[in-house]
């Protein structure tokens, strides 16, 4: 057996392997030690004869499903090795064979997948410049593909970094590429990586590997290549390799590949959704505070995933997004409507996750009525939407399909409340087979046959306590006490002595019980042949509840923004081509709903190709110089994505790109200080920006010297104004750049009011036009607790270097004298203070003692002074 087990373990060196012993899966050796400690299990030794003792574990196969979970979780993969015959009859050693491998981008556990997000397996092929990317959700059988060629290798990376954070894969599949950058990369990540050793060429599908395979995807490939938009299948071929290596299934719900590409999307890089908080929050590293929580109010796990893709990826095709407003709006006219859907929404299960169980035949009775559930809400779905006064709507409910046919099915088979775990009893319908209810029929009269027999029996033997009893040993059998068996009638079989009592059989018993259990074992069968017919026709249907399932999570998504927009009170925007971003009394979604008491102060923006291409921002710090920006940024693409935003009116010329610069953020995993991110991210935005591009750079330069940074910047501007022209939104604290309005047209500044009131200063948040020449640095500081000390000192060195032309400032401060101070050092009023109370003392006034006392304080004062 043990050779049975390395020749196997050969085969799967990756995986831990479950190895099924009788009621166990023991693992042995590496993998032994490596899960009894990620599982807690003891770790036990099996005697190896000469070879000495070997490591090993198991855990129970009825409960194998959570420790594989816990693996899966832990970052591990598992085999499945089962036994393949029937251990009592088998001759020799069990025949055993991996069955299943279970890995973090093709689990399904419901348990494991997280509701509200794809569970993502990616495959990546890099070939010089070429980039091949597939992913795949095995548990919804969506299927996508992209292909894109790269001028230079760096545009590559940074395209493939970004997709990654995007579609945040549990699992990636990538063939070996000599590249240090994208080495580095997935190092520092946390992503799962496969590495595939074969060359580019050599990916292809086998004979074999087709039969897995649904037969529309080739029709898809065909296409794609036709149209001349993949001319090399190899990462999708990859995908599909590796989910049918592992899953050993028919991959039925992978039905269609969606071929997609950026420029069908506004593009959004990963800096920018991280720093805009689109999916998650900054400080909160999770959905919390992020756009996608206010704007999730979806009532299906499937709606809350789509929401987040329509999020990720803003549209740029102006008739799409209205298409999308229109609906919003129509559905925002009829509160009574919109309320009557989310209602129902409400019932509809993750049917787009059933997929892979119809795909595996392994959906229960219990998730057929879910399904059958959920195809009725949506009927009545469809119902409301078409009775609707407004035609958007009607044609709205023309894409659900409820498929009634199905429902019909489903209905007339299965019970309305049938169990989770199909055992001994029945769940199909009474009225639906004959044969079967004959069969059931016959089963349950032989029971209560039974049941009568107790009480014929005592009457007709006087045998106050006899019972009719069942176990599995023996069947149904009589049991009489020992003190009645005097009384026991000839023709019972006495079969079992126990203590007290002895059992018998009767001819007439187990004559019945044959019929019994023989008619239970073929109601049995023809409930499953039933069922399985069902499972066939779900599976034949599978394209078709897919497709009801996309449809509905987009009514969900329709509804979830339309709930949004009327509560928050967002408004319909406005879309052009002609380059202008006007909105007017605009709000930061995200900040604004944290404010309970204190009201968010909305504010104006104008921007053009013109005059107002690029808006130098200068003011205090805390002003709100950042929220302004991003809510700039959060309200185009919120229009984008086809959503009402946070404003009192907006017109929203389409953009292709928003790039945003915030913050300092240090690339440790790529050993790279905060400033050379910095510049690489300037240089990035700069390299990619086209004029109908949306910039947002906060203090870009911050991260150097204070000339190096201010040049820098004024370069930059100057190449954004002269070259790029792209809208930019620019918040400084160089209050230089100010001046560069005057050189250039497009240039304008803004600052953000505040009043100054003594030494301390109040923000208004309102922004206005015209430029401020102080941070009031020192001020923030001072509102931060920063000590009154350095909080003086500070302003008397910034009066110096304001007073001083000379550029060598930092060498006159130092130099002795240069600076004259006013403020004496805390050293010097102690020095002060020590003068001035030993000049007091009026020696002819004191007594010795009173001398003495004092002497003593003045030299605890003293040691102030060293
Ligand atoms: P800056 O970028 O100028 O340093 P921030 O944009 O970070 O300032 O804003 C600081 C804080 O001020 C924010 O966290 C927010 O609480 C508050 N704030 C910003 N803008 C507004 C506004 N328009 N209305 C009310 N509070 C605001």
């Amino acid at each position: 057996m043990m050779e049975q087990y390395l020749k196997i373990k050969e085969e799967y060196k990756d995986e831990i392997l479950f190895f099924r012993l009788g009621d166990f899966y023991e693992m042995f050796f590496e993998d032994a030690i490596v899960a009894s400690k990620e599982l807690d299990i003891a770790l036990t030794k099996r005697a190896g004869g000469n070879s000495g003792d070997y490591p090993m574990c198991g855990v129970p196969y009825h409960v194998a499903d959570n420790y594989i979970s816990k693996l899966i979780n832990k970052g591990y993969k598992v085999a499945i090795c089962d036994q393949m015959e029937d251990p009592a009859t088998a001759k020799g050693l069990v025949k055993r064979e991996v069955t299943k491998i279970f890995t973090p981008g093709t689990f399904t556990d419901y348990n494991y997948l997280k509701r509200d997000e794809n569970n993502y397996l990616l495959s990546i092929v890099l070939s010089n410049k070429s980039l091949y990317m597939s992913y795949a959700d095995y548990s919804t059988g969506e299927l996508y593909t992209t292909f894109k060629s790269f001028f230079n290798i760096d545009d590559l990376v940074n395209f493939l970094i970004d997709e990654c954070y995007r579609i945040n894969p549990s699992e990636i599949l990538i063939n070996k590429f000599e590249n240090k950058y994208i080495k580095e990369f997935l190092n520092a990540s946390k992503f799962y990586i496969n590495y595939i050793d074969e060359n580019l060429e050599d990916i292809s599908l086998t004979d074999e590997d087709e039969t897995y395979i649904n037969s529309n995807i080739f029709k898809d490939l065909n296409v794609l290549k036709a149209e001349n938009k993949v001319d090399n299948f190899a990462s999708i071929y990859n995908l599909l390799k590796y989910l049918i290596r592992t899953q050993k299934n028919d991959l039925n719900h992978l039905n269609n590949i969606i071929f997609y590409e950026d420029k069908n999307f506004l593009i959004l890089d990963e800096h920018s959704k991280r720093n805009l908080e689109l999916i998650k929050g900054i400080n909160t590293n999770s959905k919390s505070e992020s756009l996608l929580e206010i704007l999730d109010r979806t009532k299906t796990s499937m709606g809350s995933r789509e929401l987040k893709k329509w999020i990720e990826e803003p549209l740029i095709d102006k008739v799409k997004i209205e298409k999308r407003l229109d609906i919003i709006e129509s559905l925002n006219e009829d509160l009574i409507l919109l309320n009557d859907i989310s209602t129902m929404l409400k019932e509809i299960y993750d049917i787009e996750r059933l997929s892979v169980k119809i795909s595996n035949k392994t959906i229960s009775p219990k998730e057929m009525i879910s399904l059958l559930n959920s195809l009725k809400a949506i009927k009545e779905i469809k119902n409301l939407l078409q009775n609707s006064q407004i035609d958007t709507i009607v044609n709205l409910s023309l894409s659900l399909d409820p498929l009634e046919y199905i429902v019909k099915e489903i209905e007339s088979i299965i019970v309305d409340d049938p169990p989770a775990v199909i055992d001994d009893n029945r769940f199909i319908k009474k009225g639906y087979s004959e044969d079967l209810d004959i069969l059931f029929e016959a089963s349950d009269e032989g029971k209560s046959w039974i049941l009568n027999l107790e009480e014929k029996e005592k009457n007709r033997t006087g045998i106050k306590n006899l019972r009719v009893k069942y176990n599995k040993i023996l069947g149904y059998f009589i049991e009489v006490t020992k003190s009645n068996i005097s009384q026991v009638p000839d023709e019972y079989i006495r079969k079992q002595t126990l203590v007290g009592s002895e059992r018998y059989f009767s001819i007439e018993l187990k004559e019945m019980e044959s019929k019994i259990l023989g008619s239970k074992d073929e109601a049995l069968k023809l409930q499953m042949q039933i069922f399985n017919n069902l499972k066939s026709f779900l599976l034949e249907n599978l394209y078709f509840i897919q497709k009801t399932a996309k449809e509905i999570s987009k009514v969900d998504v329709f509804v979830s923004l339309s709930t949004v927009a009327r509560e928050n009170q967002y408004i319909r925007p406005t879309l052009n081509d002609s380059g202008i971003i006007s909105i007017k009394n605009g709000r930061h979604p995200i900040v604004e709903s944290k404010f309970m008491e204190e009201l968010f102060v909305p504010n104006d923006t104008y921007m053009d190709m013109d005059k107002n291409l690029i808006h130098v921002i200068t003011g205090p710090n805390m002003a709100g110089k950042s929220t302004y920006m991003r809510q700039v940024a959060l309200i185009i693409i919120m229009a984008h994505m086809g959503s009402f935003v946070p404003c009192e009116s907006a017109n929203i010329s389409i953009v292709d790109r928003i790039f945003t610069r915030i913050g300092a953020s240090d690339n440790l995993a790529r050993g790279e200080s905060t400033f050379m991110v910095e510049m690489k991210e300037v240089s990035n935005i700069i390299k990619n920006a086209t004029k109908n591009s949306f910039l947002i750079l906060d203090e870009v330069g911050r991260g150097t010297s204070t000339y190096d940074g201010l040049a820098i910047a004024w370069a930059i501007i100057e190449y954004i104004a002269t070259d790029v022209k792209a809208k930019t939104l620019f918040a400084t604290h160089y209050h230089e750049l100010v001046n560069l309005k005057n050189k250039y047209n497009c240039i304008s500044n803004l600052t953000i009011a505040v009043e100054k009131k003594e030494d301390t200063i109040i923000f208004l948040r309102k922004i206005i036009e015209g430029f401020s020449n102080n941070s009031y640095g020192i001020e923030v500081a001072k509102l931060a607790g920063v000590n009154d000390y350095i909080v003086s000192r500070a302003n008397e060195l910034l009066q110096y270097i304001q007073n001083n032309e000379d550029m060598n400032i930092n060498k006159n401060i130092l130099k002795k004298d240069s600076v004259k101070i006013e403020q004496k050092s805390i050293f010097d009023v102690k020095k002060d203070n020590f003068i001035n109370e030993i000049s007091s003392i009026n020696i002819n006034e004191i007594s010795p003692i009173e001398a003495m006392n004092l002497l003593n304080q003045l030299i605890i004062n003293s040691k102030d002074l060293k």
